[in-house]
């Protein structure tokens, strides 16, 4: 009674309804603290009992890993800015670039860009002088096409295009490109793989840094961000699935948590996209589109040593091409190693004790003998990232539906000649974004 009698008066402030979010990933985290610090409610939903989607947290016997090793760069910035926002930006360690593979070695010296490009290059050893030339010339090319190709087309043919030798492109150009777009050259969008060039290489010398997380992927941003949305009156609801989605009148049902909703944000894996979008006729191009995506696996070796093997940089490649990179992780445990093999290759068909010999060999050639392996385990992602093929159609943020925002590392964002491979900075981007277009909206 006292409620009518204020709605009589037209008292009554009614609250505003949160914008729905579903997925728990870096990408709909950061449409989550973006909005509450804007002062929009929010209602998270994640179908799993933490946050963090593919970048989260593993228990293995008491220790907390990483589902995966996730590097970093400098260009990340949205990543930085919500690291920073949420103070565990200080949990990334930031080195300048440095490429250690057997017979190689290339720094990125702190000199101001395009200086220490070029200076890099010529001080890079396992490379000839004419390899070095035709490095620089690749760069000069990109830049001159401001990075954008006149058509996409797959990243090897870029390169044999652009005259880069079989050496130079396996020590240099084939780790960059596979470590980036988690999918083969002969398959990688040259187009995308010219945006990581653009926004590492050839960006501020600060945009090449590795950034390496210093605490598990819970502890940098999972937990931190639970504890700002509650603070900031956002509601997060784990192991809570939308199993379902309909409109209903200018708004969404959505099935499990069985709540209506006027905004909705979907940032779920683009493999659980096309069945939500199964109840919205309007959007079925976007589903058909994405149910035409294939897969990349990423395949992590986690290694305890009962001491550090000694690293002479924390990321050590153990080969050429499409080879294995290791990454010193003391900080989760002394004597801990994490050895990443990305995208689909022989690699898989090995026996999980057949490919730990085969990298403990390749570490051993490198480091020299190995302290006393006290335990292993292998953790493979099959769906780490979508293949970031040629010409790829990638939905943007706000498709033709009133209310309904799409955010995901696969989203085009905001411009699409832009467009970053599957990544951390992708998928946080789409989440600024859906948050940015949101407000915008509501003006
Ligand atoms: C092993 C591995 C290594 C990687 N290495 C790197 C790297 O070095 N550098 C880098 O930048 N990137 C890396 N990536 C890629 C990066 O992790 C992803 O691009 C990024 O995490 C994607 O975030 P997202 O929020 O878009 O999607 P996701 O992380 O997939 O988040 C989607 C979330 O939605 C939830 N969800 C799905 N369906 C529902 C539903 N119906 N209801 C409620 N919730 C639902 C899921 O549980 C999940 O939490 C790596 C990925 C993997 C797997």
């Amino acid at each position: 009674m006292a409620g009518l009698a204020n709605l009589d008066q037209g008292l009554i402030d009614m609250p505003e309804a949160p914008v729905a979010i579903v997925g728990g990933g870096w990408a709909g985290i950061a449409c989550a603290v973006e909005l509450v610090d804007q002062g929009v409610p929010v209602a998270l939903y994640e179908a799993a009992r933490q946050l963090g989607g593919r970048a989260r947290r593993v228990d293995w016997n008491g220790i907390a890993i990483d589902n995966g090793q996730h590097l970093m760069i400098g260009a990340y910035r949205e990543t930085e800015r919500l690291l920073a926002r949420l103070g565990s930006l200080d949990k990334l360690e930031r080195r300048p670039l440095e490429l250690r593979a057997p017979g190689f070695h290339l720094r990125l010296p702190k000199l101001p860009a395009p200086l220490h490009l070029i200076f890099g290059l010529l001080f890079a050893s396992g490379l000839r002088l004419g390899e070095k030339f035709a490095a620089a010339r690749f760069m000069r090319a990109l830049q001159a096409l401001d990075f954008r190709l006149p058509a996409d087309m797959a990243a090897s043919e870029l390169l044999r295009q652009q005259g880069q030798p079989a050496h130079l492109v396996a020590q240099l150009w084939a780790p960059i490109c596979i470590a980036a777009l988690n999918t083969p050259l002969e398959t990688a969008s040259g187009q995308v793989f010219c945006n990581v060039l653009r926004d590492s290489l050839a960006g501020v010398r600060a945009d090449s840094d590795v950034l390496m997380n210093r605490a598990d992927l819970g502890g940098l941003l999972a937990d931190v961000a639970l504890t700002h949305l509650a603070e900031h009156g956002g509601e997060v609801h784990l192991a809570n699935k939308v199993d379902m989605l309909a409109r209903q009148g200018n708004g969404f049902f959505l099935g499990g948590p069985d709540i209506a909703v006027s905004k909705l944000v979907l940032a779920v894996h683009p493999a659980r996209l096309p069945a939500l979008l199964s109840g919205l006729p309007e959007l079925a191009s976007i589903a058909a589109q994405v149910s035409g995506y294939t897969w990349q696996p990423i395949l992590t070796l986690w290694l305890r040593f009962a001491a550090p093997p000694a690293f002479p940089f924390p990321m050590l490649g153990l080969g050429d091409s499409q080879a294995p990179w290791a990454f010193e992780r003391n900080d989760i445990a002394p004597g801990m190693v994490a050895i990443v093999m990305s995208a689909q290759g022989p690699h898989l068909a090995r026996t999980p004790d057949a490919l730990r010999d085969e990298y403990l060999n390749l570490l051993t050639r490198q480091l020299g003998p190995l302290p006393t392996l006290l335990d292993w385990k292998t953790i493979i992602e099959k769906r780490a990232t979508y293949a970031c093929t040629p010409d790829l159609k990638r939905p943007g943020n706000h498709p033709p539906l009133n209310g309904l925002y799409l955010a995901g590392d696969y989203t085009a964002g905001a411009d699409p000649a832009q467009a970053y491979p599957a990544t951390l900075e992708g998928a946080v981007r789409s989440g600024v974004e859906c948050a940015r277009l949101i407000i915008a909206d509501r003006k």
